[in-house]
């Protein structure tokens, strides 16, 4: 078993850095692969850089070149709702909230002539998921939709309407595109962010300050994911 894990932001990949035995460094499409075991499970992880393009190149590469058998994103995203910074979310539904083929009658979200637009994760990585959440009781954790977008969401509009329009308790701008990619290519994918910021006017001050803080507590939710992975596959 080889896994794909994927963040935007070095600050987001700086503690599975630290704590990774990396075997060998790869480029491509200006994208470092570090190739190495991560708490006992083989493990490339990778900073993709910010939106979906850059997102869905890395993840196809995963797939395609490194040949990953599931893909992991942990990282930070603004909290939509009574979400606070801190909170840790794991997608179970992600939509990309910018793709509009309204002029075809298409649904806000709805990518044309695909059969879906509403990616799901694996079950057995959502059930491990939610397991490994079970073990931490410092971090209020939720589950529900995270939509994504080429968009920093700092509107309580914008926000709110994301909540009314598609259900999303969180926005980011990588997890849905991954999640296609993963989707098109028939690969187990998960999701799991921490939040930094309320997505309102003061989101960029409020990201500045909560990034570490977030992207930390998304990593010890990883962390305790991998751990029953490791579990799962010795038992195998
Ligand atoms: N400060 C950065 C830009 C961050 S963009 C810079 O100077 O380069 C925001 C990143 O955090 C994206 O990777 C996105 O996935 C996540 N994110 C956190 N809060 C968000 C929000 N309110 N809206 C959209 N993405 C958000």
């Amino acid at each position: 078993m080889k896994l794909g894990l994927i963040v935007a932001m070095e600050e987001e990949l700086k503690i599975v850095l630290d704590n990774m035995d990396i075997n060998e460094k790869t480029e491509y499409a200006g994208m470092i692969f570090y190739d190495g075991i991560y708490k006992g499970v083989k493990t490339i992880a990778v900073i993709c850089g910010i939106g979906k393009v850059n997102s869905a190149i890395c993840t196809q590469i995963l797939i395609s070149t490194f040949e990953v058998d599931k893909v992991i994103n942990i990282g930070v995203a603004g909290g939509i709702g009574e979400l606070e910074p801190g909170d840790v979310v794991i997608a179970n539904s992600l939509v990309q909230h910018d793709v509009d083929a309204s002029g075809f009658n298409y649904d806000l979200g709805r990518i044309p002539r695909l059969d879906t637009f509403d990616f799901k994760p694996d079950r057995e990585l959502l059930e491990i998921a939610r397991k490994a959440c079970k073990k931490i009781d410092n971090h209020k954790i939720y589950e529900g939709r995270i939509v994504t977008g080429d968009q920093f969401i700092n509107s309580s509009e914008k926000a709110n309407w994301l909540k009314r329009y598609f259900g999303a308790i969180a926005c980011e701008m990588e997890g849905a595109s991954i999640a296609q990619v993963a989707y098109l290519n028939k690969i187990p994918f998960i999701v799991i962010r921490s939040i930094s910021d309320n997505a309102d006017k003061k989101a960029s001050i409020s990201f500045d300050e909560f990034i570490n803080i977030a992207a930390e507590n998304a990593t010890i939710i990883l962390e305790n994911l991998l751990k029953e992975i490791s579990k799962i596959e010795e038992d195998k």
